[in-house]
């Protein structure tokens, strides 16, 4: 293995975090600059026509890629050196087979999803879900005669589970098959948690010739707290816009996982041309190098200031993922699943939305902006912005009621940050 894909010193293995500064990437190939340069070339030239031919029978998927060869870098709609530096580097945290960068997080949620369903399937989803999402699955995919299912309140029991078997053999009678089992964990902006471990157990006891995937949006804690592949997922989202990209300065996503799905994603992403620009791709791995040290500061930040407000006279709750005022499952779950609660969490106002919108109105430092993982914090109303398309039954089913205060906590000082949120509330 050349040097720059060396995942080791001797015996040891190399954390993500040393491999994010060099990994997959060979100074000697670009004038020995210490970072890639951009590569802003929509082609590539071929060295020979035999070349173009061979590079595109793999691309195309008319023969089988050798063990050792790489992909012969074709035109940027199916690859670019930035872009595979990047997958390179993303398919390390997750201990992924591969990784496929995307235009946004949505892209990479359709794209996959249309990868894996045609007509007459069904599709398993949690809710809540974002807006986005849940607007994918709800109105767009029906339309393409793919039953999409929704599951609320599956953070307990076995609601989800059931529909599993359930939704197996609805597609069973129309002909179909259970496409894939969606799953975001936790959710936006409940922080519900849902069992992977449980939920791939119930796939796996299916009769089903070819077992349905576990796809998991990992947005709200991903990479660093929480891996699904090592819970039974199958592919994992990203919307790397949040917390990879980090500086609330571009818009992309990701798909990870399974060598065998990844290919189908690849061939979907290639037609659809979903992939992202080499620009993006440079800033999504500089943002890489500083992920773990951004992330471990603001969940510091924010678990300081969930203590704080936890029994504040203001607040009926704070929903963060796991925490003390969720239920023991949910405890149980966030135990054995995540390593930590990320920085990402919503309160209850006492009161409705006039509350909501004076504490919203109030802030000084927290932006008022929908999104989140940046290095500054953001709050927002879920119920009036990213989940406004939400029926009024499925928001009270769900729980995201007209009190409900989002908040991406980033990294700046946590007393400053405290003092802010203190004052908003007196506004209250
Ligand atoms: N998944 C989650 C959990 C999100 O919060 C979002 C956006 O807020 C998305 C996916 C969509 O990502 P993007 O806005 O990058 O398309």
């Amino acid at each position: 293995m050349s040097r720059h894909k060396s995942r080791s010193i001797g015996q040891r293995s190399l954390s993500p975090e040393t491999l994010m500064m060099g990994y997959g990437y060979d100074p000697a190939l670009s004038e020995g600059s210490i970072k890639a340069p951009i590569f802003q070339t929509s082609t590539f030239v071929f060295r020979s026509a035999e070349d173009g031919k061979r590079f595109f029978e793999v691309a195309y998927g008319l023969r089988e890629k050798d063990p050792e060869e790489a992909l012969g870098l074709i035109y940027s709609r199916i690859n670019n050196p930035n872009l595979e530096i990047l997958e390179d580097r993303l398919a390390v945290w997750d201990g992924a087979d591969k990784a496929l960068v995307f235009s946004s997080g949505m892209a990479a949620i359709s794209t996959t999803i249309l990868a894996l369903s045609r007509p007459n399937d069904v599709v398993v989803y949690t809710a809540p879900a974002y807006g986005g999402t849940e607007y994918l699955f709800d109105r767009i995919l029906p339309r393409m005669g793919v039953q999409t299912v929704s599951v609320a309140d599956c953070g307990e029991g076995e609601g989800l589970n059931r529909a599993i078997l359930e939704a197996a053999g609805t597609a069973k009678s129309r002909g179909g098959r259970l496409a894939a089992v969606y799953v975001e964990t936790p959710a936006n902006p409940t922080n519900q948690l849902i069992d992977l471990e449980a939920a791939a157990a119930a796939i796996k006891a299916l009769d089903q010739a070819e077992p349905p995937p576990l796809v998991v949006d990992n947005t709200f804690l991903g990479p660093l707290w929480q891996k699904p592949l090592e819970h039974g997922a199958d592919l994992i989202l990203y919307s790397l816009t949040k917390y990879v990209g980090g500086h609330s300065d571009l818009i992309a996503g990701a798909c990870l996982g399974r060598a065998d799905l990844m290919g189908r994603v690849a061939e979907m992403r290639t037609i659809c041309g979903t992939i992202t620009d080499a620009h993006t791709a440079w800033l999504l791995t500089r943002s890489l190098e500083t992920l773990h040290i951004r992330m471990e500061r603001s969940q510091q930040n924010a678990v300081e200031l969930v203590s704080r407000l936890r029994g504040h006279p203001k607040i009926e709750a704070v929903l963060d993922a796991g925490g003390a005022e969720s239920s023991p499952a949910q405890q149980a779950v966030f135990a054995r699943q995540c390593s930590g609660p990320g920085s990402t969490f919503s309160i209850r106002l006492r009161g409705g939305e006039a509350e909501a919108f004076r504490m919203l109105n109030a802030l000084q430092l927290f932006k008022l902006a929908v999104s989140l993982g940046g290095t500054e914090s953001l709050a927002s109303h879920p119920s009036s912005t990213t989940h406004s398309d939400y029926t009024p039954e499925a928001k009270a089913r769900c729980g995201i009621g007209d009190n409900l205060v989002r908040l991406s906590v980033g990294i700046e000082n946590v007393e400053d940050l405290h003092a802010d949120l203190m004052q908003a509330l007196e506004a209250v």
